[in-house]
């Protein structure tokens, strides 16, 4: 670990790193960057990092277009953005944000590279939907200092982070973090460190459970959408949700929680396994309960 930064407190954080360039961290990359964070945005693919930066120019510029950003605004936030195929690089930051694939393995090994190339202050924290902080801080040599951050997608337009401490976090990684989500404009929950923290452990289920209506015949994909959105006035209905989520994610989160709580309740409909067998993962395969 260097610590050429060690004179930093933990609160100062100017300097954002984020680990994924997928669908969550760019849209994390782009509310840190608007709200005067420095900005180095990582993933394993050139061509992620390519498609994160067009993601942000474009929400920027709808932005820009309703008259909520000036140009200079949206100038000056794409210029705090830098990109990077080097973990090691983004990991020289004061709060580094993985936004990785939803492997278990996947971001056991990324946090122990970013442990081991990280300044001393910075924090670590992990935009996972369902594994365990505790387990990925147990990956590091400074578990007080690891702590979910769970943003919701799409993140420049959703309010809510969900802060996750590990069993270990201290409080001024708490407390700096609920800062750092706070001047990005979002609004924190606190969670404990059980599966699906609290948004998934409610929503998931719900998806899961539309996903068997569909696979009984109980109902059709459009009805049980309507049958949400109208009748329990859901802004967008189950299935359409799951194709913006990801059906592979929402599978790995199901497993998550059959896993980790060990009820039947919770076991993943075949279904949804199918569909992800397929590759039809929803929005961004162009197929999943919708063609897109
Ligand atoms: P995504 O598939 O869009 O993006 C994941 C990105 O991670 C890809 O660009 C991939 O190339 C990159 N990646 C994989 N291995 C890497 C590595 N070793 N180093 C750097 N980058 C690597 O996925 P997403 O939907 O953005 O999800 C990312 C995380 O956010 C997951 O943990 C997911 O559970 C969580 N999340 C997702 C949503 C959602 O609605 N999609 C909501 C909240 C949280």
């Amino acid at each position: 670990m260097s610590d050429n930064n060690a004179d930093i407190k933990h609160t100062e954080i100017k300097k954002i790193g984020i680990i994924g360039a997928g669908q969550m961290g760019h849209g994390i990359a782009q509310v840190a960057a608007v709200s005067g964070y420095d900005v180095i945005l990582s993933d394993i693919s050139e061509e992620a990092l390519k498609k994160g930066v067009a993601g942000i120019e474009k929400s920027l510029g709808k932005f820009v277009k309703k008259e909520r950003m000036t140009p200079e605004d949206r100038d000056a936030a794409l210029a705090r953005i830098r990109t990077t195929t080097s973990l090691k690089e983004a990991a020289q930051s004061d709060l580094i944000i993985e936004a990785a694939t939803e492997n278990e393995e996947l971001k056991f090994k990324i946090f122990r590279d970013i442990d081991a190339h990280a300044p001393a202050h910075a924090i670590l924290a992990t935009n996972t939907s369902s594994i365990s902080i505790t387990r990925i801080a147990a990956q590091t040599e400074r578990p007080e200092k690891v702590i979910g951050m769970h943003f919701m997608n799409p993140v420049p337009i959703m309010k809510l982070v969900e802060v996750i401490r590990g069993l270990a976090t201290d409080d001024a990684s708490y407390n700096a973090v609920v800062q750092a989500a706070e001047k990005m404009g979002k609004t924190t929950v606190e969670a404990q460190d059980y599966p699906g923290f609290i948004a998934n452990r409610i929503l998931m289920p719900m998806i899961n459970e539309a996903v068997y209506v569909l696979m009984e015949g109980v109902g059709s994909v459009e009805d049980i959408d309507t049958t949400m959105k109208l009748g329990t006035n859901q802004p967008m209905g189950p299935l359409t949700l799951a194709d913006f989520i990801g059906l592979d994610t929402c599978l790995a989160i199901m497993n998550v929680l059959h896993e980790g709580l060990g009820d039947s309740k919770y076991r993943p409909c075949p279904l949804l396994v199918k569909y992800v067998d397929a590759g039809w993962l929803g929005r961004k395969t162009g197929r999943g309960f919708y063609q897109y």
